[in-house]
């Protein structure tokens, strides 16, 4: 274990706050730098995916975090996929035997904002409106702006820890030190967020205990259930050919588009043209790196080191997943460029075998599960 028990992360997200509590816990002293605001005093402005599917991989360091009570109080339980098909029939596929192989829907901002508190409580320094801008690696100082402003601020550190996601400032500053062997592959689709709101009575609209998909071949529809009775909708499309972004362009061609091959969704989701013009197209794309760390100065984790399409609901499991492996890892190594080093020997293998599982599930979802002999495979199987 190092002699210095002093480290700062850059990125109070999802990883950021999780990785600061274990390492609270674990005796270290802990900085942390987020871009944004604090969530919990002027709103969550993530912009990106409402609503995330919460796995055992996740809920394991959870539990490590002692966060697992808090979050669970928001999540829902969706118990397998409800296959919405193009005549209107509908099909629960379950995901395991009973309600012990399930998975879980939770609202990111929520969840960011309970993980803030618990990494607080533990004693970790949060400090919000700072933004990475750039790294003297051989003087040990960060440059953090504030965007309300515009100042800098100087920080010396002994390590950075990178859990400022897919569009890392710290790996664009490790890039200029070394080549980390990144490569980004699109997937050629990209993504929109509709609203399906509570029904008139208050309660949920559809089926909440599910997570619904209108599967149509090269593309398709998602929605996931909110606490506050609400689903968050994704429509995935590719970037070309018919229909695409480049055909669905305004909210008159969404609405086209729902009527011909989303029919029953379409009833449920009264501000379509407006969620569709008003909120951003989001691109998606795998992140690969060769190398994860500067010797003991730097490290990446989370979608800073293996961002991924999120076919598999399995990017922020995956990155509470590094968080475990890499407190662990800072606590049995003698220093940090060693620990640094064993935790990409474990997790980088895992991170790529995820993000090919992710790609795969992407034609699974848009065009098998609705196939008549993969679901008579699957009926089989469960038999
Ligand atoms: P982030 O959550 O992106 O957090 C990074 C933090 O760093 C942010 O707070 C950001 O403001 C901050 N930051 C950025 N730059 C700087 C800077 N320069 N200085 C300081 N701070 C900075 N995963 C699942 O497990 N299940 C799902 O169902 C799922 N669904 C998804 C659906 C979509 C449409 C998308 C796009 C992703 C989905 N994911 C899902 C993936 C998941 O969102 C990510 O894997 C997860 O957010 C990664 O967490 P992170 O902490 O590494 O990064």
């Amino acid at each position: 274990m190092p002699d210095n028990r002093h480290i700062t992360l850059i990125g109070a997200g999802l990883a950021g706050a999780v990785l600061a509590t274990l390492l609270v816990q674990r005796g270290w002293q802990v900085d942390v730098y987020e871009k944004r605001g604090d969530p919990r005093v002027q709103g969550y402005g993530g912009g990106r995916s409402i609503n995330l599917a919460l796995a055992e991989r996740g809920r394991h360091a959870l539990r490590l975090a002692g966060a697992d009570d808090a979050v669970m109080q928001h999540a829902v339980m969706m118990r397998g996929r409800m296959v919405h098909f193009l005549d209107g029939r509908t099909d629960l596929q379950r995901y395991g035997r009973d309600d012990s192989e399930v998975i879980w829907s939770v609202h990111r901002g929520e969840l960011n904002v309970v993980l803030l508190d618990i990494a607080e409580r533990a004693g970790a320094r949060l400090h919000f409106d700072r933004g990475l801008s750039a790294v003297d690696f051989d003087a040990r100082i960060a440059t953090f702006t504030d965007p309300r402003d515009g100042n800098t601020h100087q920080v010396a550190f002994e390590s950075l820890v990178g859990a400022d996601g897919a569009g890392s400032a710290l790996r664009a500053a490790m890039a200029k030190q070394m080549d980390l062997g990144e490569r980004t592959e699109s997937l050629g689709h990209s993504y929109k967020e509709l609203e399906i709101p509570p029904a008139r009575d208050g309660g949920f609209s559809i089926e909440p205990n599910a997570l619904h998909i209108w599967p149509r071949g090269r593309y398709m529809c998602i929605a996931l259930p909110n606490d506050e009775r609400t689903f968050t909708v994704t429509l995935f499309l590719p970037n070309e050919g018919d229909p695409s972004f480049a055909t669905v362009r305004d909210g008159g061609d969404a609405r086209a588009l729902f009527e011909r091959d989303f029919a029953d969704a379409l009833p449920l989701i009264p501000d379509l043209e407006r969620d569709f013009e008003r909120n951003p197209t989001g691109v998606l794309a795998t992140l690969y790196l060769d190398r994860w760390h500067l010797d003991g100065r730097a490290v990446l984790l989370g979608d800073a080191a293996h961002a991924m399409v999120p076919f598999h609901g399995q990017g922020m499991n995956c990155a509470f997943e590094d968080c475990v492996a890499l407190a662990e890892q800072l606590d049995a190594r003698p220093d940090r460029a060693s620990a640094f080093a064993a935790f990409q020997a474990d997790r980088l293998p895992n991170a790529r075998a995820i993000q090919q599982m992710a790609l795969e599930n992407y034609l699974e979802m848009r065009d098998r599960v609705d196939d008549d002999d993969y679901l008579l495979q699957r009926a089989l199987e469960h038999a």
